[in-house]
């Protein structure tokens, strides 16, 4: 069972920074697990000590049962994809793909079948005689892809692999390495810094920063419920908007019960019942309010969807979106439609109440964190 588990790994440089602290985490076998997070965050870091090219200071890396910490990097039975693909310039596609299997002694006809059954699944099959030089950026990434892949490696580890491509390849190889992965069936550890990538391809992510994780969890999961402030602005785009308010007793808290309502600016916003249940105790205090730009929707559509008052400070047409930078502060929201807000002047009330889901405010504030 290719399984992996991080207990308590910390990674201290020679120079003394500290760029993994502490990391416990799993992957069960099968599953693709995103490591994402801002640049610096030790992403890499953690990656390269479970391949073994960095040594682990403190705690313990597991495949199965095996304890890896001393095991040398090419006996971990682990295939690694870089996100400069490290081809040979000098050997063909199929020498490059056939290169892991050259140096562990693979008889030859069993190579061949190897690389000529990979290729056919990544669509190499008319290159494989060609040069890396004479590929596009994409097939270059499908070959170093197929070499990771005919290793047959219990643990296949990604980093940053489709972040040289531009953006239209990125989002078709970001679905091929997705069924890829699925039908290999291969434990996999993706990083990246790009959250619309981890939401899209893992089955769950670990969020880091500073070299601490922050939550590991599924993409729904830390979408709905973020465990702190950062991934709750770190997952999402736009950004949600994060604001300080107030919180009272108020409002219909479901049931007969009496609700909580949070005072931001000159409005009151009802929390929902579940949000109201786990802050009953903070009534009086203050706290950190999260809205999703998508949920500043229509009133009408949407009874009781938040609405916080403010000034249009940009629109951006996103094709079928339009995205309404709004300064709030203690004026009243106006209502209005898509058609307005397309239209809205800068400085003039804030149309926040869209119709469907097509508008999406973006709040700016001096009443905001972050
Ligand atoms: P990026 O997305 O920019 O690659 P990352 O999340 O992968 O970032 P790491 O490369 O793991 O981050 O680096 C984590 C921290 O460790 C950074 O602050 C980095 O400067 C530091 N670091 C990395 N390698 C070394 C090294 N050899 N010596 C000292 N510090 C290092």
């Amino acid at each position: 069972m290719a399984t992996v588990e991080f207990d308590g790994v910390t990674k201290t440089f020679p120079d003394g920074s500290r760029a993994v602290d502490g990391l416990s985490l799993s992957a069960r076998d099968g599953e693709l697990v995103v490591l994402v997070g801002p640049s610096g965050c030790g992403k890499s870091t953690t990656l390269r000590m479970l391949a073994g090219l960095e040594s682990v200071s403190a705690g313990e890396i597991r495949l199965g049962e095996r304890v890896l910490n001393d095991v040398e990097p090419q006996r971990r039975d682990i295939a690694m994809v870089f996100q400069s693909y490290a081809l040979f310039p000098h050997l063909s596609v199929a020498d490059n793909i056939a290169f892991g299997m050259r140096a562990r002694r693979v008889a030859k006809p069993e190579r061949e079948r190897r690389v000529e059954q990979v290729a056919a699944t990544l669509g190499l099959t008319p290159l494989l005689k060609r040069k890396p030089r004479a590929l596009s950026g994409g097939q270059r990434q499908r070959v170093a892809m197929a070499r990771a892949m005919v290793r047959d490696a219990a643990l296949l580890l990604m980093d940053e692999p489709l972040s040289n491509l531009d953006a239209k390849l990125r989002v078709q190889m970001r679905m091929e390495v997705s069924r890829l992965q699925r039908s290999l069936g291969v434990t996999t550890l993706y990083v990246t810094h790009d959250q619309v990538e981890a939401m899209t391809l893992a089955d769950r992510i670990a969020i880091m920063r500073d070299g601490v994780l922050q939550q590991f969890a599924t993409p729904e999961e830390l979408f709905e419920r973020p465990a702190n402030l950062f991934v709750a602005s770190f997952i999402g785009s736009p950004a949600m908007n994060l604001f300080e308010v107030e919180l009272a007793a108020g409002g219909d808290g479901g049931g007969g019960a009496r609700g909580v309502v949070a005072r931001v600016g000159g409005e009151e916003i009802a929390l929902p019942a579940a949000q109201a249940a786990a802050v009953a105790d903070r009534v009086g205090g203050r706290v950190a309010l999260g809205v999703r730009p998508e949920d500043l929707g229509d009133p009408a559509a949407r009874p009781g969807a938040p609405r916080i008052s403010g000034v249009v400070s940009g629109t951006e047409v996103l094709g079928s979106e339009v995205l309404v930078h709004v300064d709030a502060d203690a004026r009243p929201v106006a209502t209005a439609d898509v058609e307005a807000a397309r239209e809205a002047e800068d400085g003039t009330p804030a149309p926040l109440a869209g119709s469907g889901s097509t508008l999406i405010a973006r709040l700016s504030t001096r009443a905001g964190i972050g």
